[in-house]
């Protein structure tokens, strides 16, 4: 290999791997797409159990009150009974005890009424809480299918790109030695995503930012062999 098509090779890599990170970034933006759609399903969950919590407390509400309804009659049938009572008592004490017993009843029926206003003024505020949360999960509901489909867009906007670098990374492949592929897919299956070619500038690799000792640096720009970095073992290159 004379030094011209080391460096036309070395070009190729340069250019390989600046697709492959294009493409990488692409693909992790991708990947973050399905987890901020979630996140809007789960902010519109929130309100919908919201909403839940408040028709139950309404549902609560009304039953309490029929409830008290209920015993208000009891109640009134009492005072009835008492009155009719009345009307054949024979003593004194039997009628004093008896509207003794009437003025009990009454102040019964005068809390059961509390309660009821009560139970009145829950139902109204729980029903406008509904109706607030109803109309903040309709927002919520249509911002979100507005994001989605421009997230849908986005993602197949980033998709397309995706396969254009792909193509374009199988056309760079395919004039790049199949030796040097390799040793190019060695050293980055070592790096864990960073880069397998990095360059060197005032004799310090771009990769660890280490010294290059000199002979090393002299031989990197002859350019007649593919040299690595002797600290992190990346590819070098000097431009
Ligand atoms: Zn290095």
């Amino acid at each position: 290999m004379d030094s011209h098509t080391l460096k036309e090779q070395i070009e190729l890599l340069i250019d390989l791997q600046e697709k492959e990170i294009e493409a990488n970034r692409i693909q992790s933006e991708l990947e973050k797409i399905p987890g901020r759609i979630e996140e809007m399903q789960a902010s519109l969950e929130a309100i919908e159990s919201r909403l839940e919590e408040r028709k139950a407390e309404l549902e609560a509400s009304k039953k309490a009150y029929r409830a008290y309804e209920g015993d208000s009659q009891t109640q009134q049938a009492r005072i009835q009974k008492r009155q009719s009572q009345l009307r054949s008592v024979k003593t004194n004490t039997e009628y004093r005890s008896i509207l003794k017993e009437i003025e009990d009843i009454k102040s019964a029926i005068s809390d059961i009424e509390d309660g009821m206003l009560q139970c009145l003024d829950d139902i109204e505020a729980a029903e406008q809480q509904i109706a607030e949360l109803n109309g903040e999960y309709r927002q919520e509901q249509s911002s979100i299918s507005e994001k989605q489909k421009e997230l849908e867009a986005y993602a197949d906007e980033q998709r397309g790109a995706y396969e254009r670098l792909m193509a374009e990374r199988e056309e760079i492949v395919s004039h790049i030695d199949s030796d040097m592929m390799k040793k190019y897919n060695f050293v980055k299956s070592q790096t864990a995503g960073m880069k397998a070619i990095v360059a060197a500038r005032e004799g310090i690799c771009m990769g660890c930012n280490m010294n290059i000792p000199p002979q090393l640096y002299n031989e990197l720009h002859r350019g007649d062999e593919l040299k690595y970095c002797p600290h992190c073992h990346r590819m070098l290159y000097v431009l």
